[in-house]
């Protein structure tokens, strides 16, 4: 790593916290913060790509088509200049490929986590429809308010059991050999996420120093 371009990936089953741990990367190191769920979701809520037809895919938790995603990650990557964190991308191995011919990857992030925990996390998981924000409510059923704007956070469709156990099943069968692919070059690091979110935070930015990007990790 020459400590000027950091290209890191993280890649996790659905409820292990990669959209909150790529984020946070993001911030500490500078870097672009690409997630492929929010460019889909943005996508079809500004009615582009055949909004339609996308969201069909994002409620059912299917696997959006690899061509339509990496146009979206293609557009992102020009936003770039230090270098991105990949969250949930990529998926499968043809995306994979194509990131191969955009950018090196420096690192591949593995959060580890038990499905039955990650299944309780997505039950609790509460999305804010005004800013944003996620938070997790005290019981699966349980209402919650965005301690930041006041609007109803509200459950993500996706995340409703039928979704979620297709998730996991595609994460088996299709994500899984794009970490082994990865694990194969020595590029991969895993971290076990079933801890307090800072744990694993602190786990992340350690990894990502140990793999030789001293320069740009900030000393905590
Ligand atoms: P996420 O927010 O990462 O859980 O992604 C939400 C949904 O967006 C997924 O269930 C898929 O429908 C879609 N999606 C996100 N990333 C990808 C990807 N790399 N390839 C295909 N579909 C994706």
């Amino acid at each position: 790593m020459t400590g000027r371009s950091l290209n890191l990936a993280v890649i996790g089953r659905q409820g292990s916290g990669k959209g909150t741990q790529a984020a946070t990367l993001a911030d500490r190191l500078g870097l672009h913060h690409v997630s492929t769920g929010d460019l889909l979701r943005e996508a079809a809520a500004e009615g582009r790509e055949s909004a339609d037809v996308l969201r069909g895919y994002l409620d059912a938790g299917a696997l959006v088509p690899d061509v339509l995603v990496s146009r979206l990650v293609a557009q992102a990557l020009r936003a770039s200049e230090r270098g991105c964190v990949f969250d949930g991308y990529p998926r499968t191995l043809a995306q994979a490929e194509l990131l191969d011919r955009l950018v090196d990857l420096d690192l591949v992030i593995e959060l580890r986590i038990d499905p039955d925990e990650a299944q309780g996390r997505l039950a609790r998981r509460r999305t804010c429809a005004g800013c944003g924000q996620i938070g997790a409510a005290p019981s699966p059923t349980a209402t919650l308010v965005c301690d930041r704007c006041g609007t109803d956070m509200a459950r993500r469709d996706d995340d409703d059991l039928t979704a979620v156990r297709h998730r996991f099943e595609l994460y088996e069968r299709v994500t899984v050999p794009v970490l082994e692919r990865y694990a194969d070059r020595g590029l991969v690091v895993s971290i076990d996420a079933g801890r307090p979110r800072d744990a694993v935070a602190a786990d992340v930015l350690r990894a990502v120093h140990v793999a030789g990007a001293s320069d740009l990790v900030p000393a905590s």
